[in-house]
């Protein structure tokens, strides 16, 4: 705290990311991201950039950026809105569609992003219980709200709520935005995006940095009407008109062309949870149903705080929350083979 601060600054309860360690043998399963590296065609767009051009701004728009999104998943350009990573397209969402006096609803155990964004922007919500098997129970949100927001599948749990559900959702509160968070919706659901043009309330955001292997690229997107669009595209050009470099636009776009390695490294990501599970539930862990590239579990005799600390001594980070609900939780990131094999013989040893 200090004298110079603007007052509101004493108050913020920041985000935590999970840890990123400078050690490099580590068996790293803590934050989610892709164990196969990114499209080669993407790194090779990367490297064309890095040249003579990089004295000159990037396009503000992305436009190249946007068109291959928009060619993806069959919408026009002006419904994408892309950004620095996708917390950076979520905070201009809570910025710009969530401030209208009743409170924003999303579930009790979720992404830990989205209180920090409230005390940031002043949002008043409401964390709305999940059901005994950390599931979303719709008929919940059916009540006045500023706005809805949750990520599909769920962060931590890796629970998926099927389309028909978020439809019902969306019909259960017309007159105020549903941000579909689809930070991990490649690893095992149906994207969101497919009812934009049915819904001018939704409004769906992803990130690169899961299933397309970028997470040190920082790039993520919005889809959804245009007027939502317009929204962010305002707070964005009054924040940042250059949030993504030359070479964050070339290569993003470039991940999202190669649809080939996209295919081939998902599928082994949801190879590898399955057997990872299958493992898991051998050592007598308690595996929620995962459509996500990470798996969330509990041992009905070891403390999760205990495990997390002695998997951390024999080189294997994961995720542990100190949080009401799930403090016997390990969120376990999806890795190689080896990784999760590695995972379950260090289980093993404890
Ligand atoms: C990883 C994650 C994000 C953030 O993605 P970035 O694009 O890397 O900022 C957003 N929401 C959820 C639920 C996530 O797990």
């Amino acid at each position: 705290m200090s004298k110079f601060w603007s007052p509101f600054v004493k108050d913020l309860v920041p985000y935590v990311p999970g840890e990123q360690p400078k050690l490099t043998r580590l068996v790293k399963l803590n934050t989610n991201e892709n164990p196969y590296g990114p499209s080669p065609k993407a790194i090779a767009a990367m490297q064309a950039e890095l040249g003579d051009s990089l004295r000159l701004y990037p396009d503000p728009n992305g436009e190249r950026l946007k068109q291959a999104v928009a060619d993806y998943y069959g919408v026009r350009p002006e419904q994408v809105f892309v950004g620095n990573g996708s917390d950076e397209v979520l905070a201009h969402a809570f910025h710009g569609l969530f401030q209208h006096g009743r409170p924003l609803l999303f579930p009790d155990v979720t992404y830990s992003f989205y209180p920090v964004y409230c005390g940031l922007y002043g949002i008043d919500f409401e964390a709305i219980p999940l059901d005994e098997e950390f599931r979303i129970r719709v008929e919940d949100y059916a009540r006045p709200n500023g706005g809805i927001v949750f990520p599909n599948p769920n962060a931590p749990t890796g629970r998926l709520l099927p389309l028909e559900a978020v439809e019902r959702l969306l019909q259960g509160s017309p007159d105020s935005v549903v941000l579909v968070d689809e930070a991990y919706i490649d690893f095992g659901g149906d994207s969101a995006i497919a009812l934009i043009d049915q819904y001018p309330n939704l409004l769906v955001t992803q990130t690169l940095s899961k299933s397309r292997s970028l997470a040190g690229l920082r790039v993520g997107l919005a889809v959804g009407h245009v007027e939502l669009i317009e929204a962010l595209e305002r707070i964005k050009n009054s924040f940042n008109s250059y949030p993504l470099d030359r070479m964050a636009i070339a290569g993003a776009a470039a991940a999202f062309e190669d649809r080939a390695w996209f295919e081939e490294t998902r599928a082994r990501v949801i190879a590898s949870r399955a057997a990872l599970v299958e493992g898991l539930e051998a050592q007598g862990f308690a595996v929620l149903p995962s459509a996500a590239n990470f798996v969330f579990a509990r041992h009905p005799a070891k403390d999760a705080g205990q495990l997390a600390a002695g998997l951390r001594e024999q080189g294997v980070i994961v995720r542990h929350f100190k949080q009401p609900r799930i403090a016997q939780y390990l969120r376990i990131t999806v890795g190689t083979p080896e990784q999760n094999q590695a995972l379950l013989d260090a289980l093993k040893s404890l």
